[in-house]
């Protein structure tokens, strides 16, 4: 909570970072938790909204296809109106705010409205250039200066004022905003007297699985960037600190970089699997194929936790299931001690380490982790013949398991405690990358996930089968999901040899780099 007033008001200008989640800073997060109002533009990487409370308002303040961006007196006004209705409101901007970000403009509005403003820091493009290009914008050896520039300058200044004789005698110099006019700039730097074979790199989309550097001596630099085909966002570093990137360049060695994964999983579980595929340098788009809902109805649920003292036994299939189990318990006003004299099997380690979490140490729990093996593992522990199993799953739990527990003597009950169901459509992103052939890996964690996936492809006007024709590939979590795959007349280029995230993220690694399937 903030101490401010409700009824005063605050706005908050935020820097984002470079426009990928985990370099916005912790503060960044804490302020978009907390906002009632955040106005944004493209910059400020939108994967940063999803931290906004569902209620909050969402206000576009950037160029959209064929949109023009509002001007800065409208942006101030806007943050002015919604201040002063008492609300919290967060401006989001691209990279920190005052460094060629117009927050100075914003703030002096804010203060002549008297308007109450914070300005929280972000990491400017040059910082994330810098460290995620491996070139060190200073270096005791060789750097002890640097210059930030813009190469556009504020259209109503009649002559440039950047000095560029003045820049020509930094050691490192960053230009913001270069590359529609990069020939230009470079131009006048070495007017001013750089010398034209200085080291020099342009970086694209720093800080964020796109990026893309291309280094050349100074005046060559426009001709490879053009040839590279390099977009906006770039930043361009000239200085002799370009050379270290021959020992430092660190993003591209990353097993994934520069491949695009689409995450299927719910929404809210995304994150575990993504920031996986981050660290590995993929670009990770979600793309949720299941929703985790309640049961339509509760009363088999309520029925049997109301009994859990009489069951010997109960197995948990997947960490759904045990949040579904935990909720719907305190629910009743239950907690771990009314599972105290009961054996507890758990599928695999998430499932395991969720009832961890909840003080539940599991007593089973297979070497390999399929609901296969998890009803051999409860087979030979002994515990079937005339004992009571209690299974809580999802409404479309394969019978298999119930089956064979039941066939070992055991008397099972299963239960729906949560219902998986497809989402209403597939996000614009997911949809965007695969039509614009960017996609190189579908991961699915579960068979229904592969069903929904493809039901939602449909439903979005995309043939499957072209949408996913080479080089997408798909990869599978285990041998179920796999033949889910298989049934859809598609073939999986990577099965996890252990069923879990890493698993998942390890076959894909594999793949990449042997380029053959583990089974
Ligand atoms: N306030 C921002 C800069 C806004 S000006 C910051 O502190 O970073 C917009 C310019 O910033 C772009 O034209 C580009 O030069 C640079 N920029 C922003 N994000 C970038 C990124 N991810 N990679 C490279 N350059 C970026």
């Amino acid at each position: 909570m903030t101490s401010r007033s409700k009824s005063q008001g605050l706005v908050v200008l935020v820097g984002a970072g470079p426009g990928a989640e985990p370099l916005a800073t912790a503060e960044a997060i804490s302020w978009i938790n907390q906002a009632d109002v955040i106005v944004y533009d493209r910059l400020a990487g939108e994967s940063l909204l999803r931290h906004g409370r569902d209620d909050a308002k969402r206000i576009d303040v950037g160029k959209g296809p064929g949109r023009p961006s509002p001007d800065q007196g409208e942006i101030n006004e806007i943050l002015i109106r919604e201040g002063a209705k008492g609300l919290l409101v967060v401006r989001l901007k691209g990279g920190d705010p005052l460094v060629f970000g117009r927050g100075g403009e914003e703030g002096e509005a804010l203060a002549e409205a008297g308007v109450p403003f914070r300005i929280v820091p972000g990491v400017t493009a040059a910082l994330a250039a810098g460290a995620w290009a491996g070139i060190p914008l200073t270096d005791r050896r060789v750097a002890s200066s640097v210059a930030f520039v813009t190469a556009r300058e504020d259209p109503a200044k009649a002559a440039s004022t950047v000095n560029w004789s003045a820049l020509a005698g930094i050691d490192t110099v960053v230009i913001y905003m270069g590359v529609g006019n990069l020939r230009e700039v470079i131009g006048r730097l070495i007017a001013a007297g750089r010398d034209g074979r200085t080291p020099a790199a342009i970086i694209a989309s720093a800080g964020t699985p796109r990026q893309q550097t291309v280094t050349a001596p100074l005046a060559e630099l426009p001709e490879a960037a053009e040839a590279a085909g390099i977009a906006p966002p770039a930043v361009t570093i000239v200085g002799d600190v370009v050379t270290m990137r021959e020992k430092l360049a660190w993003v591209e060695k990353l097993p994934l970089f520069g491949r695009t994964v689409l995450v299927t999983r719910p929404a809210r579980q995304a994150a575990d699997l993504s920031n996986r595929l981050a660290q590995l340098g993929a670009a990770a788009i979600a793309a949720p194929a299941v929703e985790i809902a309640e049961p339509d109805d509760w009363s088999a649920v309520d029925d049997a936790l109301g009994r859990l003292g009489e069951f010997d036994l109960v197995a948990f299939t997947s960490v759904n299931g045990v949040e579904a189990f935990d909720r719907r318990c305190r629910c009743l006003g239950l907690d771990a001690r009314s599972l105290g004299g009961v054996t507890i099997a758990a599928i695999g380690q998430a499932t395991a380490d969720a009832l961890r979490a909840r003080f539940i140490d599991p007593d089973i729990m297979p070497e390999d982790f399929t609901t296969a093996a998890l009803g051999e593992a409860i087979v030979s522990a002994g515990n079937c013949a005339g004992r009571r199993i209690l299974l809580p799953r999802a409404d479309i739990a394969e019978p298999a398991l119930a089956q064979r527990l039941g066939s070992a003597g055991a008397h099972v009950e299963e239960v729906a405690i949560y219902r998986t169901v497809r989402p209403a459509a597939l996000s614009d992103e997911a949809v965007a990358a695969l039509s614009g052939r960017q996609v190189h890996w579908v991961t699915f964690t579960s068979a229904s996930t592969v069903a929904n996936f493809l039901a939602l492809l449909a439903e979005a006007g995309t043939d499957p089968a072209e949408a996913l024709a080479p080089p997408v590939k798909l990869a599978a979590i285990g041998p179920v999901t796999a033949e889910a795959i298989r049934a859809a007349g598609l073939a999986p280029a990577a099965i996890a040899a252990e069923h879990t995230l890493d698993g998942l993220v390890a076959a894909i690694v594999r793949a990449e780099t042997e380029d053959n399937i583990d089974e």
